[in-house]
């Protein structure tokens, strides 16, 4: 068996338990020797080697044997460094399944822009038949900030459908038919050229808050926003402001601070606003523990592991 040389000790879930039988099926089958645990089942605290949490347990020091952290999710924003032992691994959630997921959804609502979707549902509640002007998807300019491991999917997807594609990130990159920009003194030429911003950065202390009114303002005026990122990269009411006096037309939001936004809270109700709760993609198990028993291997033999997080960047 492809595991079969990894060691016995504990692998502790800290995550939706549904999803977690799911992982305990899998370990089962593909690495009996480990001894799953979900918590708060535990068992003895000095064998765990291995946790995977959305939340890590307040006090890790009750684990002295930790070698490893598993983020269930690809960010990591909902770790407090600071708190983590720094000669601890942290290795985000770089999983096939989550990235044909964020495709999927960034594509949905691309297209659902490009094609006027929320404008023929409003028709259709007024009985109204009218077409309006397709356009080819070339005269469409999606622009996606961050160029990572979700946004190249999501861009593979949207190059292939004949998009205008564009992209931002910190260091240089070159993606095919993307046209690729790097750094801050980039991003006024980036945004300018951007019908459709999507956000798919994660987020650290330079990208809080980056979705704000100085960068609503550098987009064409009458853009879209597609949100999937982190709430705390937006600024909600320069979000509102800007949807409000027309500088953009319409925004999807699939992340909130706080999440879900209070019971009265303006996005829920505002008539250019799509929200939804978080589900752009998910982990998926099966192909999850495959790639995390995959960098359980690498660890025991003393190679690289895949989706390490570095520290000092935050991401
Ligand atoms: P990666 O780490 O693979 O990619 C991050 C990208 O952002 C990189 O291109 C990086 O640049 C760029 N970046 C980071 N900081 C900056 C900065 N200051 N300026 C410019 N570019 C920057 O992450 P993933 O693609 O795996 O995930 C991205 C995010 O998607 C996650 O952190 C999470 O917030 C969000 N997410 C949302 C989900 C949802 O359901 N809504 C599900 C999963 C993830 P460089 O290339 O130079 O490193």
């Amino acid at each position: 068996m492809r595991w079969s040389e990894l060691p016995a000790g504990t692998f502790l879930y800290k995550a939706d338990p549904q999803r977690g039988a799911e992982w305990a099926r899998l370990f089962a089958r593909h690495a009996p020797q480990l001894d799953f645990r979900i918590w708060p089942d535990v068992g003895d605290p000095a064998k765990v080697r291995y946790l995977a949490a959305w939340l890590p347990p307040d006090d890790l020091g009750a684990f002295p044997r930790l070698e490893l952290i598993f983020s269930i999710g690809a960010g990591i924003d909902q770790f407090d460094l600071a708190a983590l032992p720094p000669e601890l691994p942290l290795v985000r959630m770089v999983e096939p399944g989550i990235a044909a997921g964020m495709a999927e959804y960034v594509t949905l609502a691309v297209l659902a822009i490009h094609r006027q979707w929320a404008t023929y549902a409003a028709q259709q509640r007024k009985h109204a038949w009218r077409a309006l002007r397709v356009r080819p998807a070339s005269a469409c300019r999606v622009g996606v900030l961050g160029l990572g491991v979700l946004a190249q999917a999501a861009l593979a997807q949207l190059v292939r459908l004949g998009f205008d594609c564009a992209g931002w990130s910190r260091s240089a990159r070159a993606l095919d038919g993307v046209a690729c920009h790097a750094g801050a003194a980039a991003l006024p030429d980036f945004l300018a050229r951007c019908d459709i911003l999507v956000c798919l950065l994660p987020l650290t202390a330079d990208t809080r808050n980056i979705l704000n009114r100085a960068l609503f303002d550098a987009l064409p005026r009458g853009a879209a926003l597609v949100h999937v990122g982190r709430g705390g990269h937006l600024v909600q009411q320069d979000l509102l402001d800007a949807l409000n006096d027309g500088q953009l037309a319409q925004a999807v939001l699939d992340v909130c601070e706080p999440e879900p936004p209070p019971a009265d809270h303006p996005f829920w109700e505002h008539p250019a606003i799509v929200l939804t709760p978080h589900i752009a993609s998910m982990t998926q198990p099966e192909t999850a523990v495959t790639v995390v028993l995959d960098n359980l291997l690498r660890h025991h033999r003393g190679q690289a592991l895949e989706g390490l997080v570095e520290r000092t960047r935050g991401y």
